[in-house]
């Protein structure tokens, strides 16, 4: 057996014994994991529950007959199904996540700890105000910070996410077009924007038009100008851009917006890029969503929750949603209802029942307070070296559209570099799967074909940065040469391997079903 300098075996072992099926059905570390419901029988608990004397229940004929249908579990059992789920899952605490437009960049744990804090965490949106002042006082602060980094006079806080904030920023433009008498029925997009943009102003009840993108990624700004008109409520603008390039021009198109009396909503997902060096209010916009859980670091993906603030120029912070929060000099209060509000206030409605994503604020002002002013922005500038870095290491063997550089905190790539090699955008990025990567954002943006957009953040070292690259370069180098085995087919090593996803959307089964109880779960 061959061992490296540390004295670790290094052989893999032949194929034929790497592929011998195992007795239990595990591979090592790789655990196959059934169901919960699967793995549970009735009578077993993890926890001691003591018996109950019903007498008198009124419930009559609807009282449960049969089993209740839970899977009954010990305590390691249900820890170990856990763990065990957990294992099959890219993390960003497990290695780099290079998804483009999602900025997985890592939680400080000092971020959980601050939301562990009793205070924060024990606290109950039905308390009365007096009971939260120092939650409502960390609110307070939050908002602050996001509308001097974004030179914006206000912030609505309740939005729930980016997708969330955007239909908040739809709901005020439509409100303010709709309080000058007018109605506006129209919505210009880019075609290159995120599909929650359309989404969302199809959602709000407008029409979308769509901007196309010049050959060198940007919104055409002409095309956009001929658009306007005395139909037109808003343009929806990410910057910097889903190409992963700031838009000259912005500035030029934001004064024709608001000449055409539109509005301008900045999409603020990559706001990593820009935090701290540019104020989104100084170019002109209107409203933006700010995802704290991409920007300031609180945890997303896997369905966690995200918190997506709109800040608001001054045409629209009469239109914001409630609650408002207010000072009274001695008091923090939360204004809930139209009896109370302050002079001017004309809130569209609410855009949830309680006050926000409390825990998401505490992280994402944690991350704020232990940065500094100066270590956000050195974050949005190191998060942009670090894309600039693998575009200007990648460009020679991976095809970049907009490769002459320099790019934000994204490097896009297109398939061209694949053309005639038989491995597909998405044979690439499985591929990265074996390489213990997750793979970028695929074909996303459309504007380029069989897009693979990298987004490293501010997060990585140079070491796990110069890693990546190797790995990525010899992938390209290979499917390049001719050696494509690696691809047909991968992931090869991971617990599942290709799923057929459009039947999955198509036909999904959400429901699991006891084999020998089929009317069980009814
Ligand atoms: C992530 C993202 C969104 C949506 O944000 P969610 O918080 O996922 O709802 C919108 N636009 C862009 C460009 C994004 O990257």
């Amino acid at each position: 057996m061959t061992m490296n300098n540390q004295g670790r075996p290094t052989a893999p072992g032949t194929v034929e014994e790497s592929e011998l099926p195992t007795i239990s059905g595990d591979r090592g570390l790789d655990h196959e994991e059934p169901l919960i419901f699967e793995l549970g029988r009735s009578g077993m608990t993890g926890v001691d529950i003591p018996e109950v004397q019903v007498s008198d229940t009124h419930l009559g004929g609807l009282r449960r007959r049969g089993p209740i249908g839970l899977p009954g579990l010990s305590e390691p059992e249900v820890v170990r199904h856990y763990v065990r789920l957990s294992r099959m899952n890219c993390a960003i605490d497990a290695g780099l996540y290079p998804l483009g437009s999602c900025t997985m960049k890592h939680n400080p744990r000092l971020n959980e700890k601050m939301a562990r804090l009793p205070g924060f965490g024990d606290t109950h949106p039905l308390q009365p105000e007096q009971t939260v002042q120092g939650a409502l006082q960390l609110i307070s602060d939050l908002m602050r910070w996001l509308m001097v980094l974004t030179g914006m006079p206000a912030v609505a806080m309740s939005p729930k996410a980016g997708a969330h904030g955007e239909l908040c920023g739809m709901l005020a433009i439509r409100a303010a077009i709709h309080a000058r008498g007018e109605t506006r029925p129209r919505i210009l997009v880019p075609e290159s924007a995120h599909g929650t943009n359309p989404a969302t102003a199809a959602m709000a009840g407008f029409t979308v038009d769509e901007v196309p993108a010049t050959p060198d990624g940007h919104v055409d700004a002409d095309a956009l100008e001929a658009k306007l008109g005395p139909d037109v409520a808003a343009i929806m603008l990410t910057n910097p851009n889903t190409c992963g390039l700031f838009e000259p021009r912005i500035k030029e198109m934001a004064d024709a917006v608001h000449k055409a009396g539109a509005y301008f909503y900045c999409d603020g997902a990559n706001f990593n890029a820009i935090a701290g060096r540019v104020r989104p209010g100084d170019l002109g916009v209107d409203a933006m969503h700010i995802n704290l859980h991409k920007t300031f670091s609180t945890p997303h993906g896997g369905g966690g929750p995200g918190a997506g603030p709109v800040v608001l120029s001054a045409a629209l912070a009469p239109f914001a949603p409630l609650p408002l929060i207010t000072h009274d000099g001695s008091e923090f209060r939360f204004i809930e209802d139209r009896e109370t509000l302050p002079h001017g206030a004309k809130p569209f409605g609410r855009m949830c029942a309680f006050h926000g994503q409390m825990g998401m604020f505490v992280r994402a002002l944690t991350y704020m307070l232990s940065h500094g002013a100066d270590g956000i922005r050195q974050a949005s500038e190191d998060a942009v070296l670090s894309a600039n870095y693998i575009l200007a290491s990648l460009k020679d063997v991976m095809s970049a559209p907009f490769g002459e550089g320099p790019c934000m905190h994204e490097a896009l790539f297109d398939d061209s570099f694949l053309e005639g090699t038989g491995v597909t955008t998405l044979d690439f990025a499985k591929a990265m799967i074996d390489e213990g990567y997750h793979p970028m954002t695929m074909y996303f943006p459309l504007v380029v074909h069989g897009a693979m957009l990298i987004e490293p953040t501010e997060s990585e070292s140079k070491e796990s940065v110069d890693r990546f690259i190797h790995v990525l370069r010899e992938m390209a180098l290979e499917a390049k040469a001719g050696k494509t085995t690696r691809f047909a087919g991968a992931p090869r090593l991971a617990p599942r391997r290709r799923l057929d996803e459009t039947a999955a959307a198509r036909k999904p089964i959400l429901r699991w079903k006891p084999k020998e109880l089929p009317q069980a779960a009814e």
